[in-house]
């Protein structure tokens, strides 16, 4: 896979952690794999991300300064705000200035900075937007970008792309990830995992509800991101058989992750994709989730897991129990059919011609 005319790109990482830390969520193996799916296509690609980032053999310039709150902490008509000496600030102002260098920039921050600074630019930004509505204020100015530059924002999903009034406008991306890291386990012990930063929108006590009725252990890794949130749920389930196992870099992570029996996935939000989905499939680990979001358009009900009505814990117990139906090389394929970096790279493709035609025009 490869082609005539390569890109020089520069991407800008979200403002919330650094690369590596799990405080940025999907964002950061999101980057790290777009990047590696450019640098397959020959493209070059440079990355603009906050100090204390890792990111193994691709060129990386950090930026000092404070993080951003998370967006989905805040209400819908959250302001907007900046803290002093803003990372997010720095990023933009140092692209402002190398832009030239570059034939696109591609946005992974979801944040209102990016996509105001959009029309003062004379390179065009790509925006890979991460998360489905959640603020006034981000809605409408995401909408003005996609107005007046319609080729450059895309989604993780149908799903995500319906929380906003500009839809039509969004291109379907989905995700990519590097196959090789994660090795398939064609067998399983007995848990059941859970994955994700620990935080209200992600649901976690829907599944420490079921695990509490089935009595089938539950191991869990991610960054506790709010604490008070971690402490209830184990105050409210005493008697859960519930395993916390940290966080873990990508490797680690896929060789637990790959002995469980299922990964539930139970967010309360509008779950852009999930890479976690495609984490536990590419491992052979079958996917139990809400109908709803990105993984409503991942798992193949009956095939690769189940798909439960949302915020139903019965729901979920009903599935745990149907398990023993799922093949778990089924699995593996389809993340191998769907989500490779060569898929994402194509989709990718479609995706940056259509902004450097729309910018010749
Ligand atoms: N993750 C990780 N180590 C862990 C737990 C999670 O690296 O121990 C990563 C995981 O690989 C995934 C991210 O955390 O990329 C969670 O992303 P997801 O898209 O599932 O949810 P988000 O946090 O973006 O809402």
């Amino acid at each position: 896979m490869s082609r005539s005319n390569p890109l020089k790109l520069l991407l800008l990482s979200t403002p919330v952690g650094a690369i590596g830390s799990g405080l940025g969520g999907g964002v950061e193996l999101t980057l790290t794999n777009i990047a590696r799916s450019l640098i397959l296509l020959n493209h070059s690609v440079t990355v603009i991300a906050p100090e204390g980032s890792v990111l193994d053999g691709i060129p990386l310039v950090p930026i000092a300064g404070n993080l951003q709150i998370t967006a989905q902490s805040q209400g819908r008509d959250a302001l907007i705000t900046l803290p002093a000496n803003s990372v997010l600030g720095n990023a933009w102002n140092y692209a402002r200035q190398v832009q030239h260098e570059y034939d696109v920039l591609i946005n992974f921050a979801y944040d209102w900075l990016p996509f105001y600074l959009t029309p003062f630019f004379e390179r065009p930004i790509a925006h890979l937007v991460s998360m489905g509505s959640l603020t006034d204020a981000m809605d409408q100015i995401i909408a003005q970008v996609a107005e007046q530059f319609p080729a450059t924002i895309a989604v993780h999903s149908l799903a995500q792309a319906e929380t906003f009034s500009f839809r039509d406008r969004c291109f379907n991306l989905k995700n990519g990830f590097d196959l090789s890291q994660y090795q398939f386990n064609p067998t399983s012990k007995n848990h059941l995992a859970w994955v994700g930063r620990i935080a209200p929108e992600k649901g976690l006590e829907d599944a420490v509800a079921a695990v509490d009725q089935t009595g089938i252990p539950l191991k869990i890794w991610g960054v506790i991101q709010d604490e008070a949130y971690w402490n209830h749920i184990q105050a409210s389930y005493p008697n859960a058989p519930l395993d916390y196992c940290g966080f873990l870099s990508t490797q680690d992570l896929q060789k637990a992750l790959g002995e469980s029996r299922a990964l539930l996935m139970t967010p309360h939000w509008v779950e852009a994709f999930g890479n976690v989905a495609i984490e536990a499939l590419a491992c052979g680990v079958p996917v139990i989730a809400y109908r709803r979001g990105g993984p409503a358009e991942i798992v193949q009900a009956g095939k690769t897991g189940w798909l439960v009505e949302p915020d139903s814990v019965a729901g979920l117990v009903e599935a745990i129990s149907k398990l023993e139906q799922i093949d778990r090389a089924e699995c593996r394929q389809q993340a191998e059919r769907e989500y490779s970096l060569e898929a994402i790279g194509e989709r990718l493709e479609i995706w940056l011609d259509r902004i450097v035609q729309s910018q010749d025009l």
